[in-house]
């Protein structure tokens, strides 16, 4: 290969990797991998797109990479540690938060889509909401938030009276 050959591959793999960035490249679904994104808002510094497969919605922030939008599980369970440090030391106590705010049918739905990202990792979780701890000390916040989330969810199909208790305030309607 020639220096001029090397020196256009190199603009063209440049050109490729700015377009990426700045969300003028075709964005894939993380999670079908293959399907390509639909556009759906684009914002100063912010792009939504949307995947017309599994419907899971996308948020590309200029500078980063590919992320889900607000309101995917994982940006619920990030959401009150944005600015924690150490968001592992309240992991129980948010998941408590969570059980107690939300019927077991969602948190349901909830875990299992926490667990495919903590199992599959495709995109940086901090970068979501843009959370103060790091990408390691997150990642184990979500699993232990999961872990407390399932024991709790399974301690009440065994013990089903308990569930009436996730509203005190109905229990003398
Ligand atoms: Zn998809």
């Amino acid at each position: 290969m020639t220096e001029t050959q090397k020196y256009l591959q190199l603009i063209g793999e440049w050109r490729k990797c700015l377009a990426f960035s700045l969300g003028f490249g075709p964005q894939h679904c993380l999670r079908c991998k293959t399907v390509a994104l639909i556009r759906i808002e684009r914002h100063v510094g912010i792009t939504f797109f949307a995947c017309p497969n599994c419907r899971r919605d996308y948020a590309l922030q200029s500078g980063k990479r590919l992320t889900f939008r607000w309101l995917h599980p994982i940006s619920l369970a990030l959401y009150p540690v944005i600015f924690d440090d150490s968001p592992t030391e309240r992991a129980a106590a948010i998941a408590a938060m969570f059980l107690k705010q939300n019927a077991a049918e969602i948190l349901e739905l909830y875990v299992p889509e926490i667990r495919l990202e903590l199992d599959d990792p495709t995109q940086q979780v901090r970068d979501i909401l843009n959370c103060c701890a790091s990408e390691q000390e997150l990642r184990k916040y979500l699993r232990m938030f999961c872990e407390h989330v399932e024991a709790h969810l399974s301690d009440r199909s065994h013990h089903p009276e308990k569930s009436s208790g996730r509203d005190p305030s109905r229990d003398n309607l």
